[in-house]
């Protein structure tokens, strides 16, 4: 039996290129032999169909070919895919989100620190059942709004929410955008067949964030749709987010429009006031803010749209107290709220870092640039110049003409200062991490 597959396996590989050889021969094993009769075995169920749709008639050639008869060639597999709701809870061998490094879920974006209100309940209320019930209802689940309402929130949410009740099941996480550079590096490499294994055998509940990148790019689209296919007919449950609804995405064929509606189109709205508010205390108490209710307000008064802009507000507000070493007022988060601008645009060069930067501290550009050296000023300097460091090409030296006429080490010493803080001081890393968004880099 052995010796007759090792023999097969050697034809194979003549007529096969070594990617494929690799892929799909490799990991068969030979199970049986009789004489009407050869059975293999494969890892699992995709494993086995796409030896049947794309490799069949070459083994029953080959074994025709050793045996002068039309053999039948059965299958079992190693690891048959389940369904998910048959799926145990609480296996302790296989619980953790270490367990399927693919996940990639950021810990904090649960349904536990999710505020729901009006605008967004309906999202939350299915969310929630898919994770409590994958692929039994809703499916997919398509949820849509703008920028920063929290749909990728939600698609970890609904991840964590699955695990913690199914430990077992694979998920995957990813956004269109990731998924399109896959696609197309695996085109480039040859290595196709890698790829659909990974999204079809690998995945019980696949999560995919901001459908619109796929927009206009049809040979990812016609694979995504036959990914789509082949998990929702598994029985694997499918989440999609995007920032328009399935029908008002550009450039997306009408097919794939067409499956995005099989199951539950929900939206997400800008948060109204209330929600606003709750969020605002959600965000404090999360980073271990002590806000005055008067702020609270104010910032949920002052922010309408965007929650991510509400924590972009409520970090300015705790960087600014910090390094003025003063308590949070409703004072000073009106002066600090005041220069907040909407202005995203504009290439990253020094002068806008300074500008971007003056402009969340509340300090005057010129400050930036001279030698002051109070801590009100020189923290926010080394900020820039940290940002300049990373973000431009400019040279130590350069950088330090730009900043009051410093020396190139003492703009090495800010930018190794600020790359510890980063890590020590989680008011400084939001900072730069709200710097670097405003700057797009
Ligand atoms: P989107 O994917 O819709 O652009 P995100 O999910 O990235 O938005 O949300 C942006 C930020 O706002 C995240 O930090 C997220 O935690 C937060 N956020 C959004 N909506 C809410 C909400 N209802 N409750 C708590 N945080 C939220
Ligand atoms: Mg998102």
């Amino acid at each position: 039996m052995n010796t007759f597959w090792s023999e097969s396996l050697e034809k194979i590989r003549e007529r096969v290129n070594d990617q494929s050889f690799r892929a799909w021969f490799e990991p068969i094993k030979p199970v049986s032999l009789t004489d009407s009769e050869l059975i293999l075995s494969v890892p699992d169920n995709y494993f086995e169909q796409w030896i049947k749709d794309n490799y069949l008639d070459l083994i029953k050639e080959i074994s025709f070919g050793s045996f002068r008869k039309n053999m039948k060639i059965s299958f079992v597999c190693e690891e048959p895919l389940k369904d998910p709701g048959e799926r145990q809870e609480g296996d302790p061998k296989e619980g953790g989100p270490e367990f399927n490094e693919t996940e990639n879920l950021i810990a904090h974006y649960t349904f536990e620190n999710f505020v729901s209100g009006n605008s967004n309940q309906f999202a939350c209320s299915a969310s929630q059942y898919v994770a409590e019930n994958p692929a039994k209802g809703y499916n997919p689940l398509f949820i849509y709004g703008g920028v920063g309402l929290g749909k990728t929130h939600l698609l970890h949410a609904i991840g964590h929410g699955t695990r913690r009740k199914f430990r077992k099941l694979k998920l995957l996480y990813l956004s269109s955008e990731t998924y399109v550079n896959e696609v197309l590096g695996a085109i480039r490499m040859k290595k196709m067949d890698a790829l659909r294994y990974k999204y079809r055998a690998n995945c019980d509940v696949f999560l995919v964030d901001d459908i619109q990148y796929l927009s206009g790019k049809e040979f990812v689209q016609e694979e995504f749709f036959h990914t789509f296919n082949f998990l929702h007919g598994a029985g694997k449950q499918i989440v999609i987010s995007s920032d328009q609804s399935p029908q008002s995405i550009p450039k997306i064929s009408d097919r794939l429009k067409s499956r995005f509606q099989w199951g539950l189109i929900t939206d997400i709205a800008p948060p109204e006031y209330e929600t606003r508010v709750e969020i605002v205390k959600k965000k404090a108490c999360a980073i271990g803010v002590e806000l005055p209710d008067a702020v609270v307000n104010f910032i949920a008064d002052r922010i309408l749209g965007n929650v991510r802009e509400i924590e972009g507000a409520l970090n300015r507000i705790t960087a600014y107290a910090k390094i003025k070493m003063v308590p949070i007022s409703f004072d000073l988060a009106r002066e600090v709220l005041k220069k907040l601008t909407n202005d995203r645009t504009g290439r990253v060069t020094i002068d806008n870092i300074i500008k971007r930067v003056s402009d969340y501290f509340n300090i005057k550009a010129s400050d930036l640039r001279c030698d002051k050296r109070h801590r009100s000023v020189s923290v926010p300097r080394q900020i820039a110049m940290y940002l300049a460091r990373k973000h431009t090409h400019t040279s130590l030296p350069v950088i330090g003409e730009n900043f009051g006429g410093r020396d190139h080490t003492t703009v090495l010493v800010a930018v190794r200062k600020i790359d510890e803080q980063i890590k020590d001081d989680p008011v400084i890393e939001r900072a730069v991490k709200d710097l670097e968004r405003e700057l797009g880099v």
